[in-house]
């Protein structure tokens, strides 16, 4: 009998090793989403039902990587700040 490894599931594998469970997501932000003229219904909804007058509806927000990893391929950068390793990559070549 050959041996059986016990994969985890593809969608909580990491993106990386690919061998690993994913622990956490990649912190690197990408980009911004920015909702022009309204918001998403149910953020609207939220604020409407918040006590809060001046609430602010949320119009912009970072969008990170979210790159599944495991413990292994992770670098923490910052108290949970994670990065996958191609944005490590991308981030050792931003800064020179
Ligand atoms: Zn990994
Ligand atoms: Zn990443």
């Amino acid at each position: 009998m050959g041996d059986v490894i016990n994969l985890p599931p593809a969608g909580e594998r990491c993106a990386f090793c690919k061998r690993r469970p994913a622990t956490r997501l990649c912190d690197m932000p990408i980009g911004h989403t920015r909702y022009i003229g309204h918001p998403p219904r149910s953020l609207m909804l939220k604020a409407q039902k918040s006590d809060n007058a001046f609430v602010k509806v949320e119009m912009e927000r970072t969008v990170t990587c979210d790159a599944p990893v495991c413990d292994e391929c992770a670098t923490r950068i910052w108290a949970d700040i994670d990065l996958c390793p191609s944005c490590k990559r991308k981030l050792k070549g931003a800064i020179r």
